[in-house]
């Protein structure tokens, strides 16, 4: 069985799922109330791959809502209480979705593994990193041919290049891509210097110079505070793969040539028939797109590899994306596409 432990993108907008889903004393609920709820197991779904593998699994919301992340004790207790609910509900794989991994590793939780009498088993739990990462270079990939980007020839900037998923899709753009050059953006020099070091490669920038260079720009660092961008100096036409959550750059960076993709996001072959993913994201298509971190618990499912397939910080390989591209496809999902206008389509296309 896989679970998914998620929450809504905000307060007001976890009330109305509340309503929606019948639970009205949340509804009618304020923010110190919501700080002292449990999680809630609210849905099960039945997922069946192209292979006619089916599996169950069930989604979790948190309880958590971002309004909540300047208070560590809630936001760390809420992480804590959804995975022990995982766990107590049986569940052999469980996603961390949202912001939940981010709390997990920041707020140093593997520290925390007793929650009241359950002993937390990690390998029932994984961040989903590995196929978010996998999924955003495969959107690289297929899209910045589409715009007339030779990827061979191109300079891609990764902004959050040291972080989990930014330092693997470093590697793979590198070595299994092959782009002309990465651009590595992120605050802290000396693991710049390191990644750059293991690489082999990459030119360390900062923001504004990376962005002023980049055929295609990869975002994977929590930017929620983010200062708008500057469109006037990108270049044109300029690949934008919006991988941090939220997703929230086709606000910040818009313009004749400046192409944002949703990244880190799959689309499933045929529809999940879930309620819960139809009220609580905002994605164009609901009943057939996810975040790839929670596809990744089918997947691993799907596979029967109950492991914590994603876990801590940098340990994702070549060869782990490999795995769960693979299984990916297999199972019927593809990465996000952009949708092009006609003429865009037909001058890349001539
Ligand atoms: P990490 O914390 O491992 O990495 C964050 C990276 O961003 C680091 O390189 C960090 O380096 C950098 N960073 C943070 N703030 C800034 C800033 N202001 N300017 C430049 N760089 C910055 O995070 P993950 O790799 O686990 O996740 C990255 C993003 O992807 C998150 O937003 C996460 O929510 C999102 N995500 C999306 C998914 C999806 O859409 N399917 C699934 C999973 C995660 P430094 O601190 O040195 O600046």
């Amino acid at each position: 069985m896989f679970g998914l432990i998620g929450h809504s993108t905000s307060f007001e907008s976890a009330r109305s799922l509340a309503l929606s889903l019948g639970f009205e004393e949340y509804a009618a609920g304020d923010l110190e109330m919501w700080c002292s709820a449990p999680p809630q197991l609210v849905e099960r779904i039945s997922v069946t791959s192209p292979t006619g593998k089916q599996i169950e699994g069930a989604y979790i919301d948190s309880v958590f809502v971002p309004e909540m992340l300047s208070r560590f004790k809630t936001a760390k207790r809420k992480v804590l209480n959804a995975m022990e609910l995982a766990q107590k509900n049986g569940i052999d794989i469980t996603a961390l979705g949202g912001f939940t991994s981010i709390i997990f590793e920041d707020f140093k939780l593997l520290r925390e593994q007793q929650v009241r009498a359950t002993t937390l088993e990690w390998q029932r739990f994984t961040t989903g990193n590995t196929h978010t990462a996998w999924v955003i270079c495969r959107q690289v990939e297929e899209n910045a041919p589409r715009l007339g980007i030779d990827l061979k020839r191109a300079r891609v900037a990764v902004v959050g290049a040291t972080g989990d998923i930014g330092s693997a899709v470093c590697r793979w753009l590198s070595q299994r891509t092959g782009v002309a050059e990465l651009l590595l953006v992120a605050r802290r020099p000396q693991p710049l210097a390191d990644l750059q070091a293991d690489l082999g490669g990459g030119r360390i920038l900062s923001l504004e110079e990376a962005l002023a260079q980049a055929d295609v720009v990869v975002w994977v660092a929590s930017l929620a505070q983010a200062s708008s961008i500057d469109a006037s100096q990108l270049r044109r036409p300029c690949l934008m793969i919006d991988g941090g959550y939220p997703k929230n750059l086709d606000s910040r960076a818009a313009g004749e040539g400046i192409h944002v993709l949703k990244g880190g996001i799959v689309e499933f072959g045929s529809d999940i028939g879930w309620q819960v993913m139809i009220e609580a994201t905002e994605m164009a298509n609901p009943q057939r797109q996810m975040f790839a971190c929670f596809a990744e618990a089918m997947l691993l499912d799907f596979e029967g590899l109950h492991t914590n397939f994603s876990w801590g910080r940098n340990h994702i390989t070549l060869e782990k994306m490999d795995l769960i591209g693979a299984a990916s496809q297999r199972h019927g999902f593809r990465a996000l596409s952009l949708e092009l206008p006609a003429q865009v389509a037909s001058l890349t296309s001539a």
